[in-house]
């Protein structure tokens, strides 16, 4: 039988006794990211929880947002728990706030973006990531193209390009920083990163009204730029720059970019 109680602002609730008993003496307190409404307990299992990154990366190969070896390599060896704020919820498939209005993407949007681009981030290949925030996925990309490539990260917040470097240093792509192959600049993403280009892989993490002219210019021809481009509802468009210059686009799928628009 549920019961009426009087919640906090005189607002009446029906709930189970139970639901009190838990209320009142439960010692796990309400972790602040379910205080601050961002995501009911429903929704964190509806999404897919994990309790550690391989089980993360387990889950996102089950429902077959991975199907490269590859790439579930790549996202083994980086622990997201380093780049997200700390916590189990760092293994849950949401994106996550890092401050400065911005967010982490979530899990199977790197995964998604990484399948993606795969052809493009084979070992010796220059790969571009545009707002790269934690630097999860220019991490990711470095793997990826290993000590022969090179991987560039460019975000424009600079306290978040200074937290980036410190969460590759404590992860498995630390040694590819050190040696220049993995780097992160404080930069306006649209105009890309002259120096490592042309790119066989160009990512943009915000949303886009359009396609950055400096961008298509630095894709190497037979590159790709994945880059979600619309105003609150963006196409995650994927441009193939061909053999005669030209490009051919198509939508992969339509994504919600939260609130980072470049
Ligand atoms: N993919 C990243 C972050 C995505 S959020 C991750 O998962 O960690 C998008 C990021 O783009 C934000 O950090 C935002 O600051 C950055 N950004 C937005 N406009 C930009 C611009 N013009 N130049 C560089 N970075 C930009």
């Amino acid at each position: 039988m549920q019961i009426a109680t009087i919640g906090r602002w005189g607002v009446s609730a029906r709930v189970w006794p139970w639901q009190i008993f838990r209320r009142r003496f439960s010692r796990a307190a309400t972790p602040p990211y379910l205080k601050a409404g961002l995501f009911n307990r429903f929704e964190l299992f509806w999404r897919g929880r994990a309790n550690d990154n391989i089980a993360l990366v387990e889950l996102l190969q089950e429902n077959g947002t991975i199907k490269s070896d590859r790439i579930a390599h790549a996202m083994k060896q980086l622990d997201r728990g380093l780049f997200a704020p700390q916590g189990e919820i760092a293994y849950v498939d949401i994106p996550l706030p890092i401050g400065y209005n911005a967010t982490i993407s979530a899990p199977h949007m790197h995964a998604a973006c990484l399948e993606l681009l795969e052809n493009h981030l084979e070992p010796g290949m220059h790969a571009l990531d545009v707002g790269s925030g934690t630097g999860y996925l220019t991490a990711a990309f470095a793997l990826m193209v290993g000590e022969q490539g090179y991987a560039v990260g460019v975000e424009h917040i600079p306290e978040l390009v200074q937290q980036s470097i410190e969460n590759v240093k404590r992860s498995k792509a630390a040694p590819l920083l050190e040696s220049g192959h993995l780097s992160l600049h404080v930069a306006d993403g649209r105009q890309g990163w002259p120096e490592q280009a042309p790119y066989d892989a160009i990512h943009v993490g915000a949303a886009a009204s359009s396609v950055p002219q400096a961008l298509v210019d630095q894709l190497k021809t037979g590159g790709r730029l994945v880059i979600p481009v619309g105003d609150i509802y963006q196409d995650l468009l994927v441009i193939d720059k061909q053999p005669d210059g030209s490009l051919q686009s198509h939508s992969a799928t339509s994504v919600r970019s939260g609130t980072s628009y470049i």
